[in-house]
């Protein structure tokens, strides 16, 4: 049995919990955190940026997603 993406019903990439395109926008999200704790100075934990990101009208939905799911872990 292959295991679906915990955000939707596709099937998940190899390796991953989410399918391909949770799991693009799961490495932005991570990408994008490594940006902002240099902004920061490393002064911002995981579940602050996840917060704030949540938040921004710029954050793409599917970012919002893995955020969110990323928040409840
Ligand atoms: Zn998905």
């Amino acid at each position: 049995m292959s295991k679906t993406c915990s955000l939707c019903q596709r099937k998940a990439a190899l390796s991953s919990d989410f399918c391909e395109t949770h799991k693009i926008a799961e490495s932005n999200v991570k990408a994008g955190y490594k940006e902002w704790a240099r902004a920061f100075d490393g002064d911002i934990s995981m579940k602050n940026y996840l917060e704030c990101i949540i938040n921004l009208p710029e954050t793409g939905e599917k970012a919002k997603e893995v955020a969110r799911h990323l928040l409840k872990k």
